[in-house]
C-alpha cells in the first residue's frame, strides 16, 4: 500500500528515498540522450489533474510520462467540470472509470491526495497539497544537491522565507533529516510555523547567521496567493532582510550551492544577481525534474521486476 502511491515524504522510509534518487540517475542519462524515449511504461495512462497553477510540475510529469511511452492526459480545473461545481470526489470517480494507472494531482488543500488514494485503484502521486508536502520537489532537490556534492550526510542546509505556507520547505525538511543533513529553517516570525523544531529543524531570524557556513542555500517564493493577511510591511523591507543577494551569499561556503523551486519573485527572495549566477543551481533543478518524475512513475505504475528501460 506504501509503495503504491507517492502521498509524502512525512512517512517514507530512507530506503525508499535512496531507491527514488539511485532510479532517477539512470534516467536522468536517458533524458541526455539523442533519443530521449523508453518503452518502459507503453499501454499505461498517467492523468495530470492540476487544480492549482504550474510551470514546471506539471509540464515535467508530462514530459517524464511522454519520455516513458505512457499516454498522459492532462485536466486542469479551469477547462474542465470542476469549474462547473463538480466535487473532488466526482472528477475522480469519473476519472477511475477511465481506468487510468496513475493519477498526479496538485491541490490547493491540504491532504486531497491521500483523499483521492482513498478512491481510487490507480496510484496517486502527490503533486503539492495546499500547504502540506510536495514530495517529488524535495525529490528532486536531494538530487540536485547529491549530484552536486556527492552525499547529503553532514552538509547544512539552509532554507529561507514563508516557511509557514510553504509545502516545499515541509517536504524538503522531512528528507534533507531523513538523509542526514543539518537543516537551518530562517524566516521573519510571522511566517515560522510553531513548532517546527519538532521536525529536527534549527531555527533563525537572522539571515546572515543562518547562512553562515552553510553548504546550500534554499530559498522559497513569498507565497500572497496563501497568506490571509499581509505577514510583513512590503516587499523591499522583506527583500532587504532575508532577500539572497552577494553579502549573505558571501557568509554561506566558498561552494555553496544556490536553489529556488520556482517560480522566484525576482528582487524579492532573490537578487537576480545571485539567481543567474555561478553557484545557481536552479534550473539543473528543473532538469532534475524530469529524471525524478519518470522515476516515480516507473516505480509505481511499472511492472513488477521490470528494468526501468524496457
Ligand atoms: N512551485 C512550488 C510549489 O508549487 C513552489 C512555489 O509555488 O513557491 O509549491
Amino acid at each position: 500500500m506504501t509503495n503504491k502511491h507517492l502521498l509524502d515524504i512525512e512517512t517514507l522510509d530512507t530506503q525508499r528515498i535512496v531507491q527514488f534518487l539511485d532510479t532517477a540517475e539512470v534516467f536522468f542519462d536517458v533524458s541526455r540522450r539523442k533519443v530521449r524515449k523508453v518503452p518502459t511504461l507503453r499501454g499505461k495512462t498517467v492523468i495530470n489533474l492540476f487544480f492549482e497553477a504550474s510551470t514546471r510540475t506539471r509540464t515535467s510529469f508530462e514530459i517524464a510520462g511522454k519520455r516513458l511511452s505512457a499516454d498522459v492526459v492532462n485536466v486542469s480545473s479551469s477547462g474542465s467540470s470542476v469549474s462547473k461545481g463538480e466535487t473532488l470526489l466526482d472528477t475522480v470517480k469519473n476519472l477511475e472509470a477511465m481506468r487510468p494507472d496513475v493519477l498526479v494531482i496538485r491541490h490547493s488543500s491540504s491532504g486531497a491526495p491521500h483523499f483521492v488514494a482513498k478512491h481510487t485503484t490507480a496510484s496517486v502521486i502527490n503533486a503539492g497539497d495546499g500547504t502540506h508536502e510536495h514530495p517529488t520537489q524535495a525529490l528532486l532537490d536531494a538530487f540536485t544537491i547529491r549530484r552536486s556534492k556527492g552525499s547529503i550526510r553532514d552538509l547544512v542546509v539552509t532554507i529561507t522565507g514563508d516557511v509557514t505556507h510553504s509545502r516545499v520547505a515541509r517536504s524538503n525538511a522531512h528528507l534533507l533529516a531523513k538523509l542526514g543533513a543539518r537543516v537551518r529553517v530562517c524566516g521573519p516570525r510571522t511566517m515560522m510555523p510553531p513548532g517546527i523544531e519538532r521536525l529536527g529543524v534549527e531555527v533563525f531570524d537572522d539571515f546572515a547567521r543562518a547562512a553562515e557556513g552553510a553548504d546550500v542555500l534554499m530559498m522559497l517564493r513569498i507565497q500572497r496567493e496563501r497568506m490571509g493577511e499581509v505577514l510583513f510591511p512590503t516587499a523591499r523591507e522583506y527583500s532587504r532582510q532575508f532577500g539572497l543577494g552577494k553579502r549573505v551569499l558571501a557568509m554561506a561556503k566558498p561552494d555553496a550551492i544556490v536553489m529556488h523551486p520556482g517560480p522566484m519573485n525576482r528582487g524579492v527572495e532573490i537578487d537576480p544577481e545571485v539567481a543567474d549566477g555561478p553557484q545557481s543551481v536552479i534550473l539543473d533543478q528543473v532538469e532534475a525534474g524530469v529524471a525524478v518524475r519518470m522515476a516515480t512513475l516507473y516505480l509505481l505504475a511499472g511492472e513488477a521486476g521490470q528494468s526501468p528501460l524496457s
